[in-house]
C-alpha cells in the first residue's frame, strides 16, 4: 500500500481534482489510500466562520456558508456533469454536511450554543469532509472502485481539539483494520487529513497544515512503502520560490534535514510530517500535482545523503525574549526555571543562547508567551520583544561548512541580533535578524550560497 496526500491546490478545482484523479488512477496496482485535505481557501473560509459565529456575525457567517455550499456544489456539477447518480450521490453529501453546519450555526446564533475551542473545531474540520466525498463520488463515477472512510474512526488524540497530539499507539492499533476491510471491495481507499476524533470523543483538528502529518500517520500504521505528498511545487526546493528568485529543486534530502526545514519555515511540508515516517523508515516524495511528470524530492535515510547545503528557510514571526537576573545567581537555576516555566505555559522555544549575563530565546508562540513572560517576571527579569525574524540555513554536516556560513551571516545588515541566537546543530545553523529587511537578507544569503543563475 502507498499513501498518497493530496494539498488544497491539488483538489482545489474541477481541472485540479480531474488531474490529481488522473495520478490515483496511475498508481491503482499499488492500492493508494488517497488522503485530502480541504479545496484551498475553504479551511480559511471555515476559520473565518468560527470567528463570525463567536463574535455573533450572523451575516457574514451565512454569507461565507452560503459561500462554501455553493463551491462544492458547481464543483461537483463540473466533475460530474453525465453521470446522474453519483452526481445526486455527491449533491446528497455536500448538502448533508453544509446543512449540519448551517443548523450548527443557527444554534450558535440562537444563543442556544457557546462558541469554544472544541466547538470552532467541529467547524474548521468540515472541508476535508465536503472535498473527500465530493472526490470519493467522482472516482466511483469515472470507474475506480473507490471507499471512503471517516480518519475519525482511527485519527485518536488528546483532548487539544485545535492541535491534537496523536495517540499513536492506538492509531496503529485501529488503521490498519479500518483501512484493510475498506479495501476488501475497492481498488483506492480516500480519507480526509487534519481531522481527529480527541479523547473525550470530540471532532478535533491536528492544527494548520496538518494533513501532511495525517498522512505520514497513517503511513507509519498502515506500513506503506511510500508516503507521496502532491503540492503545487515541484518538490522540496532550496527556498520557498514564492518569497525567493533562483531557487532549485532539492533531488533528494535526508529526513532530518527535511523535519528541520519544516521546522524552521518551510511551509511545504507540516513540521511533524517526518516524525511518523521515520519511525518505520518509509521513504517520503514531494510531488507536484501541477507536473506529474516531473521527479520531485525523496526524502530518505541520512545514509544515502552527501553532505552540503541544502536550502535556507525564514520564519518572519518571532518574538526574541531575555531573560536575566538582578542578582547574580547560578545560571542553571536561572535556566530551570525559565524552562519549567515555559513548558507550563506550553511555548515551544526554537532558538537559544546563554551568556554569563542573560539567556536569550526565540519562540513563535503568540498565544501563550504572555502567560510564560508573567510567570517568569515572578524570578527574573523579563523582556518580549516583537519585531524579529529568524533565517534558518539547513544541511547535512552543516557545522563543517561553518566558513561558507560566517561568509553568509555577515551578507547580513549589522545587527547586533545577527550573532546572537546562532545554534549549530547537525543540520541547522539559524540567525535573528530585524524583521523589517527578512526577505531580503533571505535572497542574499540564499544568492551567497546557491548563485544567481536560472535554473
Ligand atoms: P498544500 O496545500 O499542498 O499542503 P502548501 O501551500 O501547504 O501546499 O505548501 C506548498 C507551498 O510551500 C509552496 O507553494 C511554497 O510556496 C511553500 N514553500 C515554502 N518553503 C518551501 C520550500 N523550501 N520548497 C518548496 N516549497 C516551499
Ligand atoms: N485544510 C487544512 C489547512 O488548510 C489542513 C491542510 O491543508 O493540510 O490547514
Ligand atoms: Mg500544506
Amino acid at each position: 500500500m502507498i499513501v498518497m496526500k493530496f494539498g488544497g491546490t491539488s483538489v482545489g478545482s474541477r481541472e485540479a481534482v480531474e488531474r490529481t484523479v488522473g495520478i490515483v488512477r496511475g498508481r491503482l496496482q499499488e492500492r493508494p489510500v488517497v488522503v485530502v485535505s480541504a479545496m484551498s481557501k475553504v479551511t480559511d473560509m471555515l476559520y473565518a466562520i468560527s470567528d463570525a459565529l463567536e463574535a455573533g456575525d450572523k451575516d457574514a457567517a451565512d454569507l461565507a456558508l452560503a459561500e462554501l455550499r455553493q463551491k462544492h456544489l458547481e464543483t461537483a456539477a463540473a466533475l460530474l456533469p453525465s453521470d446522474p447518480i453519483w452526481r445526486e450521490e455527491a449533491y446528497s453529501r455536500i448538502s448533508d454536511i453544509c446543512d449540519s453546519l448551517q443548523n450548527f450555526a443557527d444554534e450558535v446564533i440562537g444563543g442556544h450554543l457557546e462558541m469554544d475551542k472544541r466547538r470552532k473545531a467541529i467547524i474548521d474540520s468540515k472541508g476535508e469532509y465536503l472535498s473527500s466525498n465530493m472526490i470519493c463520488c467522482y472516482m466511483n463515477s469515472v470507474g475506480i472502485r473507490t471507499e471512503w472512510v471517516d480518519a475519525r474512526e482511527f485519527m485518536l488524540t488528546d483532548n487539544d481539539y485545535l492541535q491534537g497530539v496523536p495517540d499513536m499507539h492506538e492509531i496503529e492499533r485501529r488503521c490498519p483494520k479500518v483501512i484493510d476491510a475498506a479495501f476488501a471491495a475497492a481498488e483506492a481507499v480516500i480519507t480526509q487529513g487534519f481531522v481527529c476524533k480527541t479523547a473525550d470523543g470530540s471532532e478535533g483538528v491536528l492544527g494548520r497544515g496538518g494533513s501532511d502529518y495525517s498522512a505520514s500517520i497513517i503511513g507509519m500504521a498502515i506500513d506503506a512503502s511510500r508516503i507521496e505528498i502532491w503540492t503545487d511545487v515541484d518538490g522540496v526546493q532550496s527556498a520557498d520560490p514564492r518569497k525567493v528568485s533562483n531557487t532549485r529543486r532539492i533531488s533528494r534530502i535526508s529526513f532530518e534535514e527535511a523535519a528541520e526545514m519544516a521546522a524552521y519555515g518551510a511551509k511545504v511540508l507540516h513540521p511533524k510530517t517526518i516524525e511518523p515516517a521515520v519511525s518505520k523508515n518509509i521513504p517520503v516524495m514531494v510531488l507536484n500535482s501541477m507536473n506529474p511528470d516531473g521527479q520531485g524530492t525523496v526524502i530518505l535515510q541520512s545514509a544515502f545523503i552527501e553532505d552540503g547545503v541544502r536550502s535556507v528557510s525564514s520564519k518572519e514571526n518571532i518574538r526574541l525574549v531575555r531573560v536575566s537576573q538582578p542578582v547574580m545567581t547560578a545560571v542553571s537555576e536561572l535556566l530551570t526555571a525559565t524552562f519549567a516555566a515555559l513548558a507550563e505555559s506550553r511555548v515551544k522555544v526554537d532558538l537559544v543562547k546563554v551568556t554569563p549575563r542573560e539567556l536569550l530565546f526565540t519562540t513563535d508562540s503568540t498565544d501563550y508567551i504572555a502567560a510564560a513572560a508573567q510567570r517568569i517576571s515572578a524570578f527574573a527579569k523579563v523582556s518580549v520583544e516583537d519585531g524579529y525574524a529568524q533565517i534558518s540555513v539547513i544541511g547535512k554536516n552543516i557545522s563543517e561548512l561553518k566558513l561558507a556560513l560566517k561568509a553568509a551571516s555577515a551578507q547580513l545588515r549589522n545587527s547586533p541580533l545577527a550573532s546572537v541566537a546562532q545554534n549549530d546543530s547537525y543540520v541547522n545553523i539559524s540567525f535573528v535578524v530585524p524583521r523589517a529587511g527578512v526577505r531580503e537578507d533571505v535572497q542574499k544569503i540564499h544568492t551567497y550560497l546557491f548563485g544567481r543563475e536560472e535554473r
